[in-house]
């Protein structure tokens, strides 16, 4: 072989390689397809190309890409694909007809090509398409050109067979985004250190989370129970073990905080979630990913909740005070009864006393009702004297309490206040009714006003038997009664707070309360306590 021949074999082997390379690292088809048509042509020193690839699943070549023709003219080469069939084992050979033919399409788009080397791409011995080379008469091919292409060939097919693979698999994985995200309910996925990597729009919905910002956080740093109703959460779970011994999903329910949005702070802050984990195993078994569905049960627990307690509050609430006022009545109409006129005003007032209380309760029950369905709305009159209204309510209670000592204590200079007297009337009602009502001991409550440049406070403070701790979050909730021995045995419809919030935030305000030795939560004494503002 002579030298010449030699050092432009070895050029051609190190062109090769780095095609080869670029090929492997190119996982696009498209641009791969177009990257081994340059090449081949390139290398066998051709003046146009084309490749044509089996469809998927089928029979029938398509033409994928073309070199060097223009591409108004692309569809001038389509018969060449039908026209000569691939055969086995003699393709780089010159077929005559395909030469014809070559030339009757060339002549028609009016380009100058008269020779043509095709070959297969096949790939662990399936044929995956054709590629084409062709020539113009004036030029020749390099020498041995079938043989050069043909392990070129080779190579290339791999490499679209690979890109073949990673499109597939890449659109696959685009579905399964899209289901994921479409998905009615929510879907999370974390890693093996219960770091989302998953985070779809129903569940960014739900819980206030955008999945750009929960994409990376840990699964605690979005869902925080406040409350579990299910005996274990995903973390207890894994300190016992799960998900061995067999995989089993793990279901975890309870009541978690939502992160509200700043611009729309009347947005819940808390909903009630059932999350279904289901773990990912290798096969040695070990977990690497945990999928998990969230279903957003607040409504169902509400209504839930509602019915529940809509029956008890009926019940019981509605039917003691008939069932005085029943007992009373029958009593007075007994035929044989001489009642003196002490005895009458006294059953006459406990029947009126009663219809009064029956009264609230449907009012109550009426307020809430409007809250839920967004008709609720203040009546602002004239300017309002909390001292005044604190002062009249202390009175009422002290009557019907003896073991209760009631003081009002108001700043001289207390502001006049603008709002509903009616309502405001009524959260005093309730919180000093409370008070009483959760220290059966009896004792001292206090009414306190105070004064601060935008806002005034009014706190009612009582030495009851506490909140427990494990209570505090829902006092306010509707229908919402803390179980111990002292409510069960006390009146109450769990309105009260519900209420009293709802009319507080109506007016621009706050409500909340705390234990009075912080230290202890759920020690004895508590102080409910709401700002206004003074404008
Ligand atoms: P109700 O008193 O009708 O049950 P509320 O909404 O007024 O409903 O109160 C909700 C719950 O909060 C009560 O059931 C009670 O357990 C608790 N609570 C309210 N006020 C006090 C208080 N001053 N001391 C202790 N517990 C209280």
């Amino acid at each position: 072989m002579s030298r010449a021949l030699v050092d432009i074999r070895i050029l051609q082997r190190e062109y090769l390689l780095g095609i080869s390379r670029a090929m492997t690292a190119e996982l696009d088809l498209g641009d791969l397809l177009r990257l081994i048509l340059k090449s081949a042509v390139e290398l066998v020193s051709g003046q146009a190309g084309m490749i044509a690839l089996v469809e998927a699943g089928g029979e029938t070549l398509r033409v994928a890409a073309v070199y060097g023709i223009p591409p108004h003219l692309v569809d001038h080469f389509a018969p060449l694909v039908r026209g000569v069939p691939y055969r086995e084992g003699r393709e780089g050979e010159a077929f005559p007809e395909l030469v014809n033919q070559l030339r009757r399409v060339a002549q028609d788009a009016d380009l100058g090509l008269s020779q043509v080397i095709r070959l297969p791409l096949s790939s662990g011995g399936e044929v995956i398409g054709l590629i084409y080379v062709f020539q113009s008469g004036n030029y020749y091919f390099v020498e041995d050109a079938p043989n050069l292409l043909r392990s070129f060939a080779e190579q290339a097919a791999i490499a679209v067979r690979n890109a073949r693979l990673y499109q597939q698999v890449n659109q696959e994985k685009q579905r399964l985004d899209a289901i994921l995200e479409q998905s009615a309910d929510g879907v999370m996925i974390l890693d093996a250190q219960l770091r989302i990597t998953v985070f779809n729009r129903a569940l960014s919905h739900m819980t206030g989370w955008p999945a750009a910002e929960a994409i990376g956080c840990s699964h605690d740093d979005v869902i925080r129970w406040r409350a579990l109703k299910t005996e274990s959460d995903l973390n207890a779970a894994l300190a016992q073990g799960w998900p061995q011994p067999n995989a089993a999903h793990l279901y975890v329910e309870g009541e978690a905080s939502r992160r509200r949005d700043a611009a729309c702070p009347t947005e819940r802050d808390s909903l009630n979630l059932g999350i279904t984990y289901a773990p990912l195993l290798d096969a040695n078994g070990q977990m690497t990913d945990i999928i998990a569905n969230i279903r957003d049960l607040t409504r169902y627990r509400e209504e839930e909740a509602l019915q529940k307690t809509f029956i008890s509050v009926i019940s019981h609430e509605l039917k003691t005070p008939v069932s005085i006022i029943k007992g009373y009545a029958g009593t007075l109409r007994r035929p044989d009864g001489r009642w003196s006129p002490a005895v009458l005003d006294e059953s006459l007032s406990v029947i009126e006393e009663e219809a009064d209380n029956l009264n609230g309760l449907i009012d109550n029950l009426l307020e809430a009702s409007r809250l839920q369905a967004g008709t609720f709305s203040l009546e602002i009159g004239d300017e309002i004297s909390l001292p005044k209204l604190a002062a009249a309510v202390a009175r009422k209670f002290a009557t019907q309490s003896r073991e209760h000592v009631i003081d009002v204590d108001f700043p001289a200079d207390f502001p006049a206040i603008i709002g509903d007297e009616r309502r405001l009337t009524q959260v005093l009602n309730n919180l000093v009714s409370n008070a009483i009502k959760y220290s059966p001991d009896g004792g001292q409550i206090t009414i306190v006003g105070e004064v601060h440049p935008q806002h005034v406070t009014v706190s009612v403070c009582d030495a009851g038997i506490g909140i427990a701790a494990r209570d505090q979050h829902r006092i306010f909730q509707k229908f919402s009664r803390v179980d111990n021995a002292l409510s069960r045995k006390t009146e109450g419809t769990g309105l009260g707070l519900y209420l009293s919030r709802a009319i507080i935030e109506a007016h621009g305000g706050r409500i909340w309360f705390r234990g009075n030795s912080e230290d202890e939560p759920g020690a004895p004494g508590t102080t409910f306590t709401f700002s206004l503002p003074r404008d």
